[in-house]
């Protein structure tokens, strides 16, 4: 794939009108949030501001540390993955611990301490044989679990929507502060890259859609401008030839799995100065 090489796309500020450069992002955003004066019946809370990322895509988000996971699942999956409501999950994983899943249905914790084969053990080599085994399992838990507690010494987590067609993001703290929130609102975003500039295959021109046909969107390279949309599939598809076959340009790693699209106001509800 390419992308490794070139430099990371400047964000679209949400709470101004300006782009970013990336390593100004921490700085002036910082700055942005602490001038702007709360709105009546905004009250200050803790915040964790998160990034979450899937290279080249990446949101700046800040949410509440009473908010839980369900809330930024809510976000992610309206700003950037929902196509048909597949399962997703929160993944902690670090060398020598316990992987711990966070999803909307737990499996409670294996515990068969009635096994009679235990029984027989003295209570140390029982308790050992129960932990071995209990460690080969991740710990799951819910959706529900706050924020506070999940990103609790500052961690980072992966972020994995429809288990067929996976999407994986990275969620990192940036870090913690006090903002205002509006008495509603758990997630806040306040800055996302910039839509790429993607050129037509055919006449390098700015692509809008692109190909869906599995043995062109593997590829990464199948995107085009309008022209070449509509002539597209008759040449390289003559049997399926067809419009149905070109989808939008979306600004989400989800692009273009399972019939993805972006709306106009999905990150709307999210958004405020
Ligand atoms: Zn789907
Ligand atoms: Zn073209
Ligand atoms: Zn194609």
């Amino acid at each position: 794939m390419t992308g490794s090489k070139k430099p990371p796309l400047p964000l679209q500020s949400k709470v101004s009108d300006e782009v970013i450069a990336r390593p100004q992002a921490k700085r002036r955003l910082t700055k942005l949030l602490t001038e702007r004066k709360p709105l009546k019946g905004e009250k200050p809370a803790p915040t964790l501001w998160l990034t979450a990322e899937a290279s080249p895509f990446i949101l700046h988000i800040l949410a509440r540390e009473e908010g839980t996971l369900r809330d930024l699942d809510r976000f992610l999956r309206d700003v950037w993955m929902e196509c048909c409501g597949h399962m997703s999950l929160f993944q902690y994983r670090a060398k020598n611990e316990r992987t711990i899943i966070y999803t909307a249905d737990p499996e409670p914790e294996w515990d068969d301490e009635d096994d009679p084969f235990l029984e027989d053990l003295p209570p140390e080599a029982r308790e050992h044989y129960l932990n071995m085994t209990r460690n080969r399992f991740p710990l799951e838990k819910p959706l529900t679990t706050k924020l506070s507690g999940a990103f609790a010494g500052d961690v980072s987590l992966r972020y994995e929507y429809d288990m067929g067609t996976t999407t994986y993001v990275q969620l990192k703290v940036i870090k913690r502060l006090e903002t205002a929130w509006p008495a509603k609102n758990q997630v806040r975003l306040i800055a996302r890259n910039v839509r790429p500039e993607w050129k037509c295959r055919e006449c390098g021109e700015a692509a809008t859609r692109l190909c869906t046909m599995n043995e062109c969107w593997e590829d990464g390279y199948a995107k085009f401008c309008a022209t070449h949309a509509k002539t597209h599939p008759k040449q390289a598809h003559p049997r399926e030839g067809g419009d149905w076959m070109m989808a939008p340009l979306s600004n989400s790693p989800r692009d273009p799995c399972c019939g993805y699209a972006e709306g106009p106001k999905d990150e709307e509800p999210y958004v405020w100065r």
